[in-house]
């Protein structure tokens, strides 16, 4: 049998504190980074806390980055000025990046060809399922890139999601991500909309959102958002307003740069940017409802 690859993982955030603890649970040893030391607590004692980010790329044939956007990771891989840490610096040839961010494809093909000119190889592997489904390893993975890398970081996705996708070249994960995450704030948003319409109309929430998951209007936001994190006003599902707001930026970049007309597209990206806006991007993304009820003139 051969040995577990050791792994860098960067981010420890919402999404990548579970998915690290995961791993480290699967036998897996894993050198951490993240830019806010409090992140790191509790993780002294089961992982390695290098000094640098170089130092993390000495210690790791495969590097995981789950950093808010790919802009970041840009910077954390290669370094954001001359002279500056980064983890490229301690790779060795033949290290394999695995960036599990909601990233923009294009800069993920960027990046991907200035890796390869140092003989690192990068796929991208978003995911889907939020902060419960990280916790219990059962995350829907979409991974981009050459087929045999994806094969390589197969078994350490398998810790990490149980429905793991090849989509394709680089960038298509991410792609993928950006297309699912549209679809998803569409049928939020819509579901938010049509709940402040009834509810003005007489119609009691709870029981619109009972028949919405009767009926045909069912999705994923009124299954498993609505009454744990919106009836409830606890608005604590654990993924920022700001990171979906920024999953639709690149969704309609995605339409353009494809020459594809979005029209509903574009109205949901508006939408969202006003959100944020308007609530800032730490607030939580169910927090959408807020916005709208501001519209709506309700006062809370
Ligand atoms: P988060 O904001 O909770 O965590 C991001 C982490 O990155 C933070 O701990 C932050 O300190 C760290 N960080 C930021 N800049 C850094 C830098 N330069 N160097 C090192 N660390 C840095 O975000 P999250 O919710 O965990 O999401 C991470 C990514 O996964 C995002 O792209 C998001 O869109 C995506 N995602 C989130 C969810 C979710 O439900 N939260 C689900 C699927 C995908």
């Amino acid at each position: 049998m051969t040995a577990k690859p050791r792994i860098g993982f960067i981010g420890l955030g919402n999404m990548g504190r579970p998915m690290a603890s995961r791993l480290i649970a699967a036998g897996y040893s894993l050198a951490v980074a993240d830019a806010e030391p409090a992140r790191l607590a509790g993780f002294g004692v089961k992982a390695t806390l290098p000094a640098s980010l170089a130092e993390l790329g000495r210690l790791s044939d495969v590097v995981i980055t789950m950093l808010p956007d790919g802009q970041i990771v840009a910077e954390v891989i290669l370094g954001s000025g001359a002279g500056g840490d980064s983890v490229a610096a301690g790779l060795a040839e033949g290290a394999l990046v695995v960036d599990m961010s909601s990233s923009a494809p294009t800069g993920t093909r960027a990046l991907g060809a200035r890796l390869a000119k140092r003989g690192i190889g990068l796929i991208d592997a978003p995911v889907s399922g939020g902060v419960k489904r990280a916790a219990d390893g059962s995350l829907a993975i979409m991974a981009g890139g050459d087929a045999a890398l994806v094969e390589r970081a197969r078994p350490i996705l398998g810790a990490l999601g149980t429905r793991i996708f090849a989509t394709g070249p680089l960038g298509s994960g991410h792609a993928m991500k950006a297309l699912n995450n549209y679809v998803s704030a569409a049928g939020l948003a819509a579901a938010a909309e049509a709940l402040l319409i009834g509810k003005r109309f007489g119609l009691e929430p709870a029981t619109m959102v009972a028949i919405l998951n009767a009926s045909t209007g069912r999705n994923n936001s009124t299954e498993n958002k609505f009454t744990q994190f919106i009836l409830s006003r606890r608005f604590d599902a654990g993924f920022s307003l700001g990171h979906m707001a920024k999953d639709l930026r690149i969704a309609v970049e995605t339409a353009r740069a494809t020459a594809s007309a979005a029209p509903l597209g574009e109205a949901c990206a508006t939408l969202w940017d006003a959100a944020e806006h308007a609530l800032g991007g730490g607030a939580d993304h169910t927090e959408i409802v807020r916005y709208l009820e501001s519209l709506q003139g309700e006062k809370r």
